[in-house]
């Protein structure tokens, strides 16, 4: 059986030209647009935001993870991440812990920098943990009883990040994505990592990732793969024996055209391929459960050495292109 990881990057992205490297202005007061845009993923044609993608994994008997970005709140509204927490944990899905270090020039919290920064891991060790307890703290104020996983914004995590994540008491870390190692991931590993793996004290679970064409690899998010290359990877996973396979998304992934002033449209290339892959994993259960994190014992997890990269079949691949040549005039 192989523990697929949905994970869904939750995460509200301001209305604001030059953000963050300009910081809003005082007079902003409402996010109200953006909220619904990036959570509910509000359009003329209804909400494919989270209420959507739950009440597709629900109907599928599926879960996922949502790994959501709290920082916000300080600035937009505590109820507002409440209202997120309740909305997720009330469906039988968990939250665990994202973080966005771009909105620390807007918030005013003596325990954390005061200066943002793009990646985590610009800051030291001790700031590191800081600011994942800040994130810990706030999860737990707007109603999350424990959390056990992490993954840094933009995948930007160090060794430092593992270290500080062991320090909050967290299992596991979910930031290592081989096709953003160099500047965003700095995640360093001898070679490029496939399944978990237990460093500084925390179990790394990096995003899974496919060879799409020889010398270039494609990570398992849903807006980037077609779904036949999604199902092909994940077979292929199964077949090998891999203990998990970790796909991410984000809360806002299924609409597109987010702007100020207007409502977002529905991306039906990406919702095709979310419902895609939920009735796939709901048609394959004896091959694939959907894993929490929550739910998982760092005891039964295996080291497994040196599987293979997974690799797309051309056809799927050159499939995917003409999709989203296609997607992005209709
Ligand atoms: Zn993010």
């Amino acid at each position: 059986m192989l523990n697929v990881y949905l994970t869904v990057d939750t995460e509200l992205w301001p209305y604001s030209e030059g953000w963050p490297v300009r910081a809003l202005s005082p007079d902003k007061k409402t996010f109200d647009e953006e909220i619904a845009a990036c959570f509910y993923g509000r359009t003329a044609e209804g909400d494919f935001g989270l209420p959507y993608q739950i009440e597709q994994l629900n109907r599928y008997g599926l879960k996922a993870t949502y790994f959501l970005e709290p920082l916000f709140a300080d600035r937009a509204g505590g109820h507002h991440l409440a209202d997120v927490v309740d909305l997720i944990q009330r469906n039988g899905q968990e939250v665990q812990l994202h973080l966005h270090t771009e909105w620390l020039s807007e918030i005013h919290d003596p325990t954390v920098p005061p200066c943002f920064r793009q990646y985590i891991h610009q800051f030291t060790l001790d700031e590191q943990a800081a600011l994942i307890a800040k994130g810990v703290r706030s999860l737990q104020a707007a109603g999350v009883k424990k959390l056990h996983a992490f993954r840094a914004g933009s995948y930007g995590a160090n060794r430092d990040t593992l270290r500080a994540v062991a320090q909050n008491g967290l299992s596991f870390d979910s930031s290592y994505n081989f096709c953003y190692l160099g500047e965003d991931c700095k995640i360093d590993v001898d070679k490029p990592l496939l399944q978990p793996h237990k460093f500084e004290e925390v179990w790394e679970f990096p995003i899974s990732f496919f060879q799409d064409y020889p010398g270039h690899q494609r990570h398992a998010q849903l807006a980037a793969c077609s779904a036949e290359e999604m199902k092909t990877a994940l077979l292929d996973a199964w077949r090998q024996g891999w203990f998990s396979f970790v796909i991410v998304l984000h809360s806002f992934e299924l609409v597109k055209g987010r702007s100020a002033g207007k409502l977002s449209l529905p991306d039906k290339l990406n919702i095709s391929r979310f419902n895609h892959l939920c009735k796939f994993l709901s048609d394959h259960a004896g091959k694939f459960r959907t894993a929490l994190f929550s739910e998982l014992d760092p005891g039964v997890i295996p080291e497994i050495n040196s599987p293979g990269v997974l690799r797309s079949r051309p056809h799927h691949t050159i499939r995917r292109y003409t999709e989203q040549v296609y997607s992005r005039f209709f």
